[in-house]
């Protein structure tokens, strides 16, 4: 501030990297942001903030900024600078000869949870209406979709239950494959105030996190389970609370089916699934799951807390349905203090969800084969819709290969560095006719584009985000587009309605608020919002509407939303990843406080402290049989690809576990991580892979 003077301005808008949503003032001088100061009456963060929110917007000025749009032929071709109305005219044309020669299901588009809601809103609109199928997916796909699926089919909503505020009354806290210190820092703050206020902490995770080594924090249980088997850890709980009654009948007699409970008890009871029995399966001691299991239940309020060591494995809808189980059986629903909360990852992709992102669901997660809820859109957009629901990202890969899916539209995601096994969907990418690549740099996964469409910042355009706990807030625009001469720069929304314009459609939104009216007119849990209503209160977290005038900070209080809470079960069924002689580690995969996924942002600010390198935490046993040390070369190599990094000898993973990061294009850790996914939602199983690993002498 100093250096730069005074600021002239200030706008106060909300932070693009996690789900935590915090909120700023935008301090700016001219044109230049000088700094962000955390907002106070932020309701998410309250006045707090981490390094990469504060610190973490350089990227929004960064020479590798792609400010015109580019096209070639063919991907062997240089790419050739054009204009707006250049780029959009190569690809309509593309896109309609395309559907003209294998039809309308040969098309399709990502949306991003990096952008608005309404930039995803628009984005499904142009593939369902535009495209004329149901190709549309999100990065969901590869984090959270079984949170979707999971507490849809329990409580009946593809959300969480609780506000972030709720941590404040819990007494017993535990954490399931989540690192809020790196991952959701603020949150993790508040978390940590609680415990410091004595609130009981169970962490369930391969790694020993910073949670379980905080000074003031006693972790009353950490369970270091082998990864993959989250389901016989939970189940091995519910065994110990159905086989003790520690379970709260008068709530599951209320509130839940109590004949589909009776049969998840029958089934928790049985001798197979005591903690005795799963302990050589989970590696956690009998009597580390049986404490656990007892603090939850007895312990008072028990509030739930999950980050993608929950969804990302072959059994991740069944974990999401397996934690909603303990949470109804020990009567933790449906007040403050307990509930069962997915740490989301993304800034926004909550709300990407909810608009309508996956291929089976308009916004509001609404069936696609519902004709009531279908008829609805029809009728507002003028057009007909496939009642089939589309592909989801790797089958679209995998379509492509086959040769019947031919073009994609991607906004905002780099899949060729973030989705799982990176050969396969580079050949699926490079089987396509059409891949436009709609982002601030040239990604990966532009390496296979035939159109790059200049994207804007979150500074550059006024939105809506959805935070983890539901919370819509407004985003603003602190400063013009950069993709485009001063003034003629085009935020993300503008640039898909111009695509949608050259492809005949007749869109003529002048404001994100007009979208959102559109949003607010089709999606009942967005009935009452809209942008003067957000302007004025700050923030809503939905369902906004008849019911919920003001909004829903927790969610299943009289009922759920499904009606009766159902109980599932879920059979723990090992991942057909297995460890053996060749590949004998296991590698888990996570993120650090100051990089953000593929670190397309963090890795383009300023500060050098940024510029960490992907490195691969060993256990000691295992570096020192593999004559490996700190800061040694290693080769990591898997039954899919190999790569090569830098050792970290610690303690914090378990022997036979390694870790590593994914920030880094030049270590690419997704080359090693395999096709196995979710049995419901197809999400990767990154959390598990076999490995082995090797001294090199590097890159
Ligand atoms: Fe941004 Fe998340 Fe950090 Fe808040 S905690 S400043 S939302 S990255």
């Amino acid at each position: 501030v100093k250096e730069l003077g005074k600021p002239e301005r200030a706008v106060v808008t909300t932070c693009a990297y996690c789900g935590v949503g915090c909120t700023f003032r935008a301090e700016m001088k001219g044109e230049q942001l000088v700094r962000m100061v955390p907002w106070k009456d932020g309701k998410a963060n309250r006045g707090h903030s981490c390094v990469k929110g504060r610190f973490a917007w350089g990227y929004a000025n960064h020479k590798d900024r792609i400010t015109q749009p580019m096209i070639r032929d063919s991907i062997d071709q240089p790419w050739r600078a054009v204009s707006w109305d250049e780029a959009l005219t190569f690809t309509a044309e593309r896109l309609q000869a395309i559907k003209a020669q294998h039809g309308a299901r040969a098309l399709g588009g990502i949306t991003s949870s990096r952008c608005t809601n309404e930039e995803a809103y628009l984005v499904q609109k142009l593939v369902r209406g535009g495209f004329g199928s149901n190709n549309v997916d999100t990065c969901a796909r590869v984090c959270h979709s079984p949170t979707g699926y999971g507490l849809k089919t329990t409580f009946g909503t593809s959300a969480g239950t609780q506000d972030f505020d709720s941590v404040m009354q819990a007494d017993v806290i535990l954490v399931i494959g989540a690192n809020p210190t790196d991952a959701h820092p603020v949150f993790a703050s508040r978390m940590k105030r609680r415990l410091r206020q004595g609130a009981k902490l169970i962490v369930i995770d391969p790694r020993r996190i910073d949670l379980v080594r905080s000074p003031h924090i006693a972790a009353a249980h950490h369970l270091p389970l082998q990864p993959g088997t989250n389901v016989a850890v939970l189940t091995a709980m519910a065994h110990v609370i159905v086989t003790e009654r520690l379970a709260d009948e008068a709530f599951i007699r209320e509130r839940c089916d109590w004949d589909e409970y009776q049969d998840w008890a029958r089934y928790v009871a049985d001798e197979r699934h005591s903690p005795e029995f799963l302990e050589a399966v989970t590696k956690v001691p009998a009597a580390e799951l049986r404490g656990a299991a007892r603090l939850f239940a007895t312990g008072g309020n028990g509030a739930i807390y999950y980050g993608l060591g929950v969804t990302e494995h072959s059994q991740g809808s069944s974990t999401v349905m397996a934690i909603a189980n303990l949470a109804m059986a020990t009567g933790n629903i449906g007040r403050p203090g307990v509930g069962v909360n997915p740490l989301r990852g993304q800034n926004n992709v909550q709300g990407s969800c909810d608009m309508g992102s996956f291929p089976h669901e308009l916004s509001g997660y609404r069936h696609i084969s519902d004709d009531a809820a279908r008829a609805l859109f029809e009728q507002d957009w003028g057009v007909a819709l496939d009642p089939e629901p589309g592909l989801r990202i790797p089958n679209m890969l995998d379509a492509a290969i086959d040769g019947s899916f031919r073009a994609i539209y991607i906004q905002g995601e780099d899949i060729l560095q973030s989705d799982p096994n990176t050969h396969h969907v580079a050949a699926g990418l490079a089987a396509m006719d059409c891949v436009i690549v709609h982002d601030l740099f040239l990604n990966e996964t532009a390496n296979y584009a035939h159109v790059f469409l200049p994207g804007s910042t979150f500074l550059e355009k006024d939105g809506t985000f959805t935070n983890a706990e539901r919370r819509i807030q407004p985003v603003r625009k602190v400063m013009e587009p950069a993709n485009g001469p001063k003034g003629q720069g085009l935020a993300d929304w503008e640039v898909t309605q111009a695509l949608a314009n050259a492809m005949g459609l007749g869109w003529h939104y002048t404001h994100p608020s007009a979208i959102l009216d559109e949003i607010a007119r089709l999606t009942p849990t967005f009935a009452g919002v809209s942008w003067d209503r957000l302007c004025a209160e700050g923030s809503l977290q939905w369902p906004v509407n008849e019911q919920f005038p003001d909004g829903a900070p927790i969610m299943h209080v009289d009922g759920f939303v499904r009606g009766k809470g159902k109980f599932v079960v879920t059979e723990y069924v090992p991942t057909d990843e297995k460890t053996g002689p060749r590949f004998p580690l296991l590698l888990t995969t996570g993120r650090i406080l100051s990089q953000y996924n593929v670190g397309a942002q963090t890795r383009r600010t300023a500060n050098v402290a940024w510029h960490e390198e992907d490195v691969l935490e060993m256990h000691p046993t295992d570096a020192e049989n593999r004559g490996l040390d700190t800061g040694d070369w290693a080769r990591l190599a898997s039954r899919t690809g190999e790569t090569t990094l830098r050792v970290l000898v610690t303690d914090r993973v378990a022997p036979g576990v390694v870790y590593t990061t994914f920030h880094h294009p030049t270590t690419q850790a997704n080359v090693v991580t395999t096709d196995y996914s979710d049995w419901a939602t197809n999400c990767p199983e990154y959390k598990v892979t076999a490995v082995q690993v090797t001294p090199s002498n590097g890159p």
